[in-house]
C-alpha cells in the first residue's frame, strides 16, 4: 500500500451542506465521510461544535422536525462530517423507531466513502442495548467505530480511568474494529486524541 502524505483537516473550516431525509438526497458517494452517531443527549452537538471550533454548526441537527435528517458538512472538496439523526427523542412511535433504524442502516451498510463512525456514550453509562445494535451495524458494515466516552468532565480522574477500563474490557469481546477514548466539551480531555482517529481515517488510503 502506497502510503499519502497525511493532510491537514481544518475542522474549524467545516460548513454545512445540506440536511438529506432520504439517502437519495446525499451529495454524490465519492471521496471521505466520517459520521458522528449517539442517543440523543449523549453530548453529539457539542462534540461536533468542539472539534470545528463552532458553537453553532451542529444546532441545525437540533431544528424540530430536523432530527430524523442526516446534516452533512464540508471539511474540503473530498471530505464532509456527518451529523446522523440522534435516537431516542421523547418518546417516538415504533413505526418511527423503525424507520429511523432501517435509514441508518441502509446508510451504514452502503454508503462507500464512509471511513469510520465515531459513537457518542456518556461516560456515566454503559453501553446500552442502542449503542450495541450501532456496533453491531458497524461490524457488520466492515466500518471502524470510534467510542467517545462524553462528558469526562462529569467525574473525577478515577472514575473516568476506571470507566474506561470497562468499555476497553467490553469491547474486546464484541466484533469489529473499535476502539475507545474519553472526551469533553467543556474541558480539554481527548480533543487532540479525537482529531488524530479522524485525520487517521480522512488521510489513510483506501
Ligand atoms: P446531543 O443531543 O447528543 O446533540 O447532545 P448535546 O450536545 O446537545 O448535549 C446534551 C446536554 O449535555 C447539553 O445540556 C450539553 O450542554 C451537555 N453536554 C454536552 N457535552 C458535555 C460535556 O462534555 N460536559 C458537560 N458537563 N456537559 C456536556
Amino acid at each position: 500500500m502506497t502510503k499519502i502524505t497525511p493532510e491537514k483537516n481544518n475542522y474549524h473550516a467545516a460548513t454545512f451542506i445540506l440536511s438529506a431525509a432520504k439517502l437519495e438526497n446525499l451529495p454524490s458517494d465519492d471521496g471521505y465521510e466520517v459520521a458522528f452517531i449517539g442517543r440523543s443527549n449523549a453530548g453529539k452537538s457539542s462534540a461536533i461544535n468542539k472539534l470545528t471550533e463552532q458553537r453553532n454548526l451542529a444546532r441545525v441537527s437540533k431544528t424540530p422536525g430536523r432530527t430524523q435528517l442526516i446534516n452533512l458538512f464540508k471539511l474540503s472538496d473530498n471530505k464532509r462530517l456527518v451529523d446522523l439523526p440522534g435516537y431516542g427523542y421523547a418518546k417516538v412511535p415504533e413505526q418511527v423507531k423503525k424507520d429511523w433504524g432501517k435509514f441508518i442502516d441502509d446508510y451504514l451498510c452502503t454508503r462507500k466513502c464512509l471511513r469510520g463512525l465515531v459513537l457518542l456514550v456518556d461516560i456515566r453509562h454503559l453501553l446500552k442495548l442502542f449503542d450495541l445494535q450501532i456496533l453491531t451495524w458497524a461490524s457488520q458494515a466492515n466500518l471502524p467505530i470510534h467510542i467517545l466516552l462524553t462528558k469526562a468532565d462529569k467525574l473525577k480522574y478515577g472514575a473516568r480511568k476506571t470507566a474506561l477500563q470497562k468499555i476497553t474490557a467490553e469491547i474486546k469481546k464484541l466484533p469489529g474494529e473499535i476502539s475507545t477514548q474519553i472526551f469533553s466539551a467543556t474541558e480539554n480531555i481527548g480533543h487532540a486524541e479525537l482529531k488524530e482517529k479522524l485525520n487517521q481515517w480522512f488521510n489513510e488510503l483506501a
